[in-house]
């Protein structure tokens, strides 16, 4: 069975205390939160290493929201992959659309990065997604086929085993429109059967996470659709009431599944 992923993308939000405040109350209120599901928490780099303390040895993963192309050496700037596996974080997102859109971050650089990435034993979050002009150019299944087969098909079967993927159409990030669940459902399926002409089977396995003003309101609704395995959750994230809350409908959805099957 996929995992079951809730990654909050906290972007340059919070000071470290207020981080650090939101960590707890996730943690704190993580009980709630059915055990197949994951969460995971990304704050802004400096936040990392006090985070790590509030969720080691907790339910709660950590990531980084971006790491360098570079082992290491003269990159000022930059954070490498070992400086964040050594601070604790076990995932990494990349390739978000704002970082290919304000910082120039092409498919390329990413395979750099998702490489660099996976050989530090970090697993990355990769964010896909076609910008409003392209769905309305009826662009959307080529855009995202392209960014699947520019990066993830660079990756050995052992690699892509360590992938989550995360579909987020750019017009529906902290926009307040959401995809419905049609939408997502078919763009997710499409992107799991493109996996499936290079990966196999092992595209069953991919979890694919749904971002774009996901809510407590609309999460039930999206993820309980076949091929949405979870979501990458920004502005809600902000909110430790709200995260848990998005995580929490799975439980609300594994409830109406029982509830029909006795009908
Ligand atoms: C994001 O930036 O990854 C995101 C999904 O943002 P929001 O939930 O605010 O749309």
């Amino acid at each position: 069975m996929r995992k079951h992923i809730v990654a909050g993308n906290w972007k340059m939000n919070t000071t470290v205390a207020e981080g650090v405040e939101l960590a707890k109350a996730v943690v704190e209120h993580s009980a709630q939160v059915p055990a197949d599901v994951k969460l995971i928490i990304a704050p802004p780099f400096t936040h990392l290493y006090p985070v790590a303390e509030v969720v080691k040895g907790t339910a709660v993963g950590l990531s980084s929201q971006n790491c360098a192309d570079k082992e290491k050496g003269a990159y000022t700037g930059e954070v490498a992959v070992n400086m964040l596996a050594g601070v604790g974080c076990e995932y990494v997102i990349l390739g978000h659309s704002e970082r290919r859109e304000y910082y120039g971050e092409t498919d390329a650089k990413l395979v750099e990065k998702v490489k660099l990435a996976l050989a530090q034993g970090l697993s990355p979050i990769f964010c896909i997604g076609e910008k409003k002009e392209e769905r309305e150019a009826g662009r959307h299944f080529e855009v995202v086929t392209e960014q699947v087969k520019n990066v993830l098909f660079e990756l050995t079967p052992e690699q892509m085993a360590n992938i989550i993927v995360a579909y987020e159409p750019v017009w529906a990030i902290g926009t307040g429109l959401t995809a419905t669940a049609e939408q997502a459902q078919e763009i997710h399926a499409e992107i799991r059967k493109v996996l499936a002409e290079k990966f196999g089977e092992l595209a069953e396995e991919i979890s694919i996470l749904y971002g774009g003003s996901c809510k407590p309101s609309n999460a039930k609704e999206l993820f309980a659709c076949p091929d949405i395995d979870g979501g990458l959750i920004g502005g809600a994230a902000l909110k430790a009431e709200d995260f848990i809350g998005i995580a929490v409908s799975f439980l609300l959805i594994s409830c109406y599944f029982k509830v029909c099957s006795f009908l």
